[in-house]
């Protein structure tokens, strides 16, 4: 169901900004995602949003606060949309924010780095292009390159033939693109066949980097979703979890190791970064052309 909210505030200022992304704001429009992912964190009981998959809240004054709070920013640093639902949700005609969003980012002339698991994406391009002219980045989520397994455990959200096409198509037209390859599910996702599928996969399609993570959190209300969903899906997968990690919230697959040796491998036979190539602000850029 949507539901229309209003926000009080829209971008939350990052004071340290972190090494994988090097954000400075973190933007969401909408609380809640209809992607309904089984291992997503944003069901975790410190954000407090109830019916995480059955209601969207779009923020009817989104884009007027964007606005405003752009024109008091002194720092244009990078902002980031996908870290707590998609931007890029199929939601009907008419709801969406997320483009007029760019639009006003673009306008502003910030810099952009954006999670999603959607091939919806494109219907922006004009504007990432535009945005792209300072620095725009779309890391495309691929935890698996198998479809079958994606419409179980990432129902709603773009298969992962449809995120590769749409990446593709974002690097054919000098967009900076690529794979965040998180979280990869211990005893599901965690095979040789699936990494290398991903790595060969993302470096046919133009990306330019993936940045991994051989693991998962687990936490309470995501916990116990995510294992009502592995009995439904996995049929006694759930027992191998609660062995490995009981209580724990950051869960390494059991062969990260080896899996990491792998990647690795594979990305320097394909020149693949394995880090987000950050933005740069103007004066680094042009002393970067100076020496
Ligand atoms: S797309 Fe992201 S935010 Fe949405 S359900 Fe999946 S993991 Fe959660």
């Amino acid at each position: 169901m949507i539901k229309e909210i209003q926000a009080k505030v829209l971008l939350a200022h990052i004071k340290q900004p972190d090494s994988w992304f090097g954000l400075k704001y973190n933007m969401n429009l909408y609380n809640g995602c209809c992607h309904r992912c089984v291992y997503c964190d944003s069901r975790s009981e410190c954000y407090q949003i109830e019916n995480f998959d059955r209601d969207v809240l779009v923020k009817v004054n989104a884009i007027e606060l964007l606005r405003k709070e752009l024109a008091s920013k002194r720092i244009k640093g990078p902002i980031g949309l996908g870290s707590m639902n998609d931007p890029f949700m199929p939601l009907p005609p008419g709801v969406s924010l997320t483009g007029q969003a760019l639009a006003v980012i673009a306008d502003f002339g910030f810099p952009v780095h954006i999670i999603t698991k959607s091939a919806l994406v494109l219907e922006e391009l004009e504007t990432l292009q535009r945005i792209s002219k300072v620095y725009a980045s779309i890391s495309f989520t691929i935890t698996t390159a198998d479809d079958a397994l994606a419409a179980k455990i990432e129902p709603g959200s773009s298969r992962p033939s449809a995120r590769f096409a749409a990446m593709k198509a974002l690097a054919a037209h000098g967009i900076q693109t690529g794979v965040t390859m998180m979280p990869i599910l211990p005893f599901i996702e965690d095979n040789e066949e699936n990494i290398t599928a991903i790595v060969e996969q993302a470096a046919a399609n133009g990306a330019s980097y993936i940045i991994p993570w051989m693991g998962m959190t687990l936490r309470d209300r995501q916990r116990t979703y995510y294992y009502e969903q592995l009995d439904a899906l996995f049929p006694g997968v759930r027992e191998k979890y609660e062995r490995a990690y009981g209580g724990r919230y950051s869960c390494d697959v059991p062969n990260a190791a080896r899996l990491y040796t792998l990647f690795n491998a594979l990305c320097e036979k394909h020149r693949i970064a394995t880090r987000l190539p950050l933005y740069q602000p103007l004066t680094v850029r042009q002393l970067g052309l100076w020496r």
